[in-house]
C-alpha cells in the first residue's frame, strides 16, 4: 500500500553504513533517493528493496609483486539491482576505494541505466590499490585474481563489468581472457569497454565525454545559450574530462580552464585542448609542466566566471564550502556524485542548471550496451551508427528528465531520480516478489 506522502521514505532510512558524513557518497545517493521516493509515494517494502544492494561481494586478492613479496588487495563487487536486466557497471582502482563508495556507485548505475532506457541493472566493482605505483605485470596479476574470484558473479547474462576510474581497455582485455580461461570458451559479451580487436565497440572510449557534450548542448538550448559565445571549465582531464573538453571545443565553446591532479590550467583566450591531450599522453597522463596556460588551483577552477562547469574528476567536489561561489550557469556532471546534496540546495536557490551525473555521464554505459548487443549479434556497427544512436538516446533521456522535473517542479537531478526509481519500481511491481 502506498504510504503517506513525505513521511515514510525519510523515517525508514536508518542504515548509516560504515562512514556517514555529509560527503559520504552512499548518503548522497540516499538523500536524493528519499526525495524521489516521497514524490512517488513509494510503497515501504519497495523502498527497502530498492535502496539496498541485492549482493555484496568482498574479496581478498593476493598478488606476487615484482620484488617477490606478496601483497593483498581488497576487492569489491556490489550488485545493487537486476530488476531491469543483468547488472552493469565499471570497476575502479584507487587507494581510497571503499564499500560505501562502491555501494553508492552501484546504485547510481541502476538509476543511470533506467534514465537512458538501457535494459540493465546496476553494479560496481573496485579494488583498493594505487595503480600509479604498480607495474603493468602487477596490475595484470591483480586483475586476473580479482576476476577469477568473481567467476560465479560475472557473466554476459548476469553481471557485466566495464572500465571506471583508473581502469582501461587493457584491463578489460585481461578480464575477458581470465573469464574465458575458466569458462573454457570465449564469450566477448562478458565485459565492455574492451579493445576493438577483442569485440569492443567503436566510439566506446569517447562515449562518456560525448554524452556530456550532448547533454550540455541540450541544456544550453533550454536556456538560450549558444556554444559559440559560451566559456567552459572542466575539472579532471582523464578519459571523460579530456574528451568532453575536446568535443565542446569542436562545438564552438571556448574551453578556458581544465585541471588534473597536477593542478588547474587557465587561458582566457581558450586552451588548445588537442595539444593538451597530446601533452598529457606523452607525459604519463599528466599535465604537469604544461606551459601555454596560467596555473590555477582546483578550487579556483570550480569558481571561475564561466558559463559551463564540467566536474569530471571524482565525488564531492562541489560542497557547502564552494557552492555559493560557483558562477557557472550550467553544471554538467561528468563524474559520478561530484555535488553533495547540501550543495544542490544552494545551486537550486541560485538557479544553476545542474545536468545530473546519472544523466550527463550515462553515455559510457549506453555505448557499453551497444557493445554488448554487437557482441551478442557478432555484427559490428560503424562509428557513425554508434554516435548517432548515442546522440539520440542521450537527447531523449535529457528531454524526458526535463519534462519529469517540470511536472514535479523539482531540479533535473530529482527529476532524473523520479524517472529512474519509478521505472525500476514499476518493473518490480510487474515481476512481483518471488516467494
Ligand atoms: N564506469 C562507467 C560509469 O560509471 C561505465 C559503466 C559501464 O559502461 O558499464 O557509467
Amino acid at each position: 500500500m502506498p504510504t503517506k506522502k513525505g513521511v515514510y521514505a525519510k523515517s525508514v532510512y536508518k542504515e548509516p553504513g560504515p562512514i556517514r558524513t555529509d560527503e559520504d557518497p552512499f548518503h548522497s545517493m540516499m538523500e536524493r533517493f528519499n526525495i524521489a521516493a516521497d514524490i512517488l509515494e513509494l510503497e515501504s517494502g519497495f523502498y527497502d528493496y530498492l535502496c539496498k544492494p541485492t549482493h555484496i561481494h568482498i574479496t581478498s586478492n593476493p598478488v606476487v609483486m615484482d620484488d617477490g613479496n606478496v601483497k593483498v588487495f581488497e576487492g569489491f563487487r556490489v550488485i545493487h539491482n537486476d530488476v531491469l536486466g543483468p547488472s552493469k557497471g565499471g570497476i575502479r582502482y584507487a587507494p581510497d576505494v571503499n564499500l560505501s563508495e562502491v555501494k553508492a556507485l552501484a546504485a547510481w548505475m541502476t538509476w543511470k541505466c533506467a534514465v537512458v532506457n538501457v535494459p540493465f541493472g546496476g553494479a560496481k566493482g573496485g579494488v583498493t590499490c594505487n595503480p600509479r605505483k604498480m607495474s603493468p605485470g602487477e596490475l595484470e596479476r591483480l586483475t586476473r585474481r580479482y576476476t577469477s574470484g568473481l567467476m560465479e558473479v560475472f557473466g554476459p547474462e548476469k553481471d557485466i563489468p566495464a572500465p571506471d576510474m583508473n581502469t582501461n581497455e587493457q584491463i578489460m582485455a585481461w578480464i575477458l581472457d581470465t573469464y574465458a580461461m575458466h569458462a573454457r570458451h570465449t564469450n566477448t559479451a562478458i565485459v565492455t569497454g574492451k579493445p576493438i580487436a577483442l569485440g569492443g565497440s567503436r566510439g566506446r572510449v569517447e562515449a562518456t565525454g560525448r554524452g556530456v557534450m550532448t547533454t550540455t548542448l541540450a541544456a544550453m538550448e533550454r536556456i538560450g545559450m549558444k556554444p559559440f559565445t559560451s566559456t567552459v571549465a572542466v575539472q579532471g582531464f582523464g578519459n571523460v574530462g579530456s574528451i568532453a573538453a575536446k568535443l565542446l571545443r569542436e562545438q564552438g565553446c571556448k574551453v578556458v580552464a581544465v585541471s588534473d591532479v597536477s593542478g588547474g590550467y587557465y587561458n582566457a583566450d581558450g586552451l588548445d585542448i588537442i595539444k593538451m591531450i597530446e601533452y598529457s599522453r606523452a607525459n604519463g597522463f599528466s599535465l604537469d609542466g604544461y606551459r601555454d596556460a596560467d596555473l590555477i588551483s582546483n578550487d579556483e577552477l570550480l569558481t571561475l566566471d564561466v558559463d559551463v562547469l564540467v566536474p569530471a574528476a571524482k565525488e564531492d567536489q562541489i560542497t557547502v564550502k564552494n557552492a555559493h561561489d560557483i558562477k557557472a550557469k550550467i553544471i554538467a556532471e561528468g563524474a559520478n556524485g561530484p555535488t553533495s546534496p547540501e550543495a544542490d540546495d544552494i545551486l537550486n536557490e541560485k538557479g544553476t542548471l545542474v545536468v545530473p551525473d546519472i544523466l550527463a555521464n550515462a553515455g559510457g554505459v549506453t555505448v557499453s550496451y551497444f557493445e554488448w548487443v554487437q557482441d551478442r549479434h557478432g555484427y559490428f556497427w560503424t562509428l557513425d551508427r554508434v554516435n548517432r544512436r548515442l546522440d539520440f538516446m542521450m537527447r531523449e533521456a535529457f528531454d524526458t528528465v526535463y519534462d519529469t522535473a517540470e511536472k514535479h517542479d523539482v531540479s533535473l537531478r530529482i527529476g532524473a531520480y523520479v524517472l529512474a526509481v519509478d521505472k525500476v519500481a514499476s518493473a518490480l511491481r510487474l515481476r512481483g516478489i518471488y516467494a
